[in-house]
Formats: structure tokens, C-alpha cells, sequence
């Protein structure tokens, strides 16, 4: 499971945090680090506070976008010492190891994110997330350095991994329910990756302005929402196709409907 998880560090600014994230991730046995846009780079500071996991530093990837460090991804966790104005779905971070178990028990890779240190993840970023998780600190400081919350996050994954192995082994009859998809059986198509949701969304949006249900001038909240409602269900890969399947049919019966009014308007 383990091998299934990365973790994903958007635009931090102290080298020392990047390696101390990096000692978090090996002691807990994760070892994909991806770094999106960052402003620190990797110097002996990291090194040292990495303390021997200076291996992850060498291979962790650096992207320029977060769409592009989860794009293969299947379930992506935002990490949030703040709650937001359009709440999203919320998971501690015990549920998020078990949402992570039957992600990677159903082939699917697992991101977790974090944010910058100084003001965490912007609401854009949290809306590409399946869920957020917030860890349960104390409401009158909340905010906990960026590796010690890796930290946290990685404990859980491991705490989710070994149960798993022991119910592998038989060890509890009770924790191999826990592998079971959401749905209380094996599933048949794979969750739908990130960079699939992410085309089915930018689809969805053409679709709802070509039937000028969408006002791309004046577009509130639609299409947060809409990612919100269709990020809570976990889409399948087959779920998507046949919503891409939908939409490419509805905008052609626009494109006939608008081409006739065009067309009738021309006449008049
Ligand atoms: N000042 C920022 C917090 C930055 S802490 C803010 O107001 O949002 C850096 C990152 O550590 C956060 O973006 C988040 O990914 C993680 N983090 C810190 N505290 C957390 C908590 N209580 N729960 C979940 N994630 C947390």
C-alpha cells in the first residue's frame, strides 16, 4: 500500500521543512515525494534535517503544477488547518489511512497534499481534492509545522498498512472487511485518475456554457459545487466515459439548436 502514496509539498519555502518531511516519509516507509513549484531549493539544510532519508530527496520529482503531481492519481486528500467558506468533504486522518487502504486495494494511487507554510492551500487547490483532512489540533493554534503534519499523515498510512498486512495474514477476521470497496463489494473499473476528472470538468463546463445553462462572465459557484457533488461520489473510469459520452452528445444537439437559431435569426 505504502508504495501506492505520495506526498505532495505545493510551493514551500523552507528547504529544512523538505527534508524534514522527507525523514517523516521514511520513517513511516512512503518514499514518493513531489514537489510542485517550490520556491526553496534542496541545500545541505534539507540534507541535515533529513537525517539519513536524503534518498527521498534525491529522487522526489518537482512538477510545475499541482494537476500535474496528481494527474495519475485516483483519490487525492487535501491536508487543511483551516476550514473554508464552501465546506468540502471532511475525513480524519484515521479515515483518510482507510479511504487510502481501499484506494490502493482497488489499483488506485493516492495523493496527499499539503500547503505552503505561510498560508496553506488556496481554495482552487482544495477543490481538486476528493476530500480534505484536518487534523484535529488545538482550535487556539491549530496550524502545525508542514512535516510534523506530513508526519501525522504518514503515521496513519502506516497504522492503515499494517492492519491491513495483519488481516492479509488472517490475524482478525474483522479488519479484512476493511479492504472491501466503499460499496461492500469488489469494484469493476478503477476510480477515475485525476487528470481524467480534470478533462470530464473543463468538458462539463464548455458543455454548460454551449447550452447557456453556464455564464462564463458571471459563473458564482456552479462549477465548485459541481466538482464538489462529482469529486464526493469516487466517478469510476467507465462513470466518466459515459458522462464525456453525454456531454459530447448534448453539445451536439446545441450546436444544431444554436446553428437554427442562428440561421432563423439570419432569415429575419
Ligand atoms: N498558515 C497556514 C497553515 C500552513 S501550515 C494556513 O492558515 O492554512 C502548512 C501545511 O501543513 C498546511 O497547508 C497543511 O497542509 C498542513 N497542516 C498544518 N496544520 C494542519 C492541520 N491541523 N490539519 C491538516 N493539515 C495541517
Amino acid at each position: 500500500m505504502l508504495d501506492q502514496i505520495k506526498i505532495v509539498l505545493v510551493n514551500t519555502t523552507n528547504s529544512g521543512n523538505i527534508g524534514a518531511a522527507a525523514r517523516a516519509m521514511k520513517n513511516m516507509g512512503i518514499t514518493q515525494l513531489v514537489l510542485v513549484d517550490p520556491i526553496a531549493v534542496i541545500d545541505g539544510d534539507a540534507i541535515v534535517r533529513a537525517s539519513g532519508a536524503s534518498e527521498i530527496l534525491d529522487s522526489c520529482i518537482i512538477v510545475s503544477s499541482l494537476d500535474e503531481a496528481v494527474a495519475d492519481c485516483g483519490l487525492v486528500i487535501g491536508t487543511s488547518a483551516r476550514g473554508r467558506h464552501i465546506p468540502w468533504p471532511l475525513c480524519s486522518p484515521r479515515e483518510c489511512g482507510a479511504k487510502a487502504r481501499q484506494a490502493v486495494a482497488n489499483n488506485n494511487s493516492v495523493a496527499l497534499v499539503f500547503g505552503r507554510e505561510s498560508r496553506g492551500l488556496t481554495n482552487e487547490e482544495l477543490h481538486k481534492c476528493n476530500a480534505h483532512v484536518h487534523i484535529p489540533t488545538n482550535p487556539d493554534f491549530s496550524s502545525l509545522n508542514i512535516a510534523a503534519a506530513v508526519q501525522v499523515m504518514c503515521y496513519e498510512m502506516r497504522m492503515s498498512a499494517l492492519e491491513s498486512e495483519s488481516a492479509e495474514a488472517g490475524e482478525s477476521a474483522e479488519a479484512g472487511e476493511g479492504c472491501a470497496n466503499k460499496w461492500g463489494v469488489e469494484w469493476d473499473y478503477e476510480l477515475a485518475p485525476h487528470g481524467d476528472l480534470e478533462r470530464f470538468f473543463d468538458h462539463l463546463k464548455d458543455s454548460l456554457v454551449d447550452i447557456g445553462f453556464l455564464d462564463p462572465n458571471t459563473p458564482k459557484q456552479l462549477m465548485t459545487r459541481l466538482r464538489r457533488m462529482f469529486q464526493r461520489t469516487g466517478l469510476d473510469t467507465m462513470e466518466v466515459s459515459m458522462m464525456r459520452g453525454i456531454l459530447a452528445a448534448v453539445q451536439r444537439k446545441a450546436k444544431v439548436a444554436n446553428d437554427i437559431d442562428k440561421n432563423g435569426k439570419n432569415e429575419g
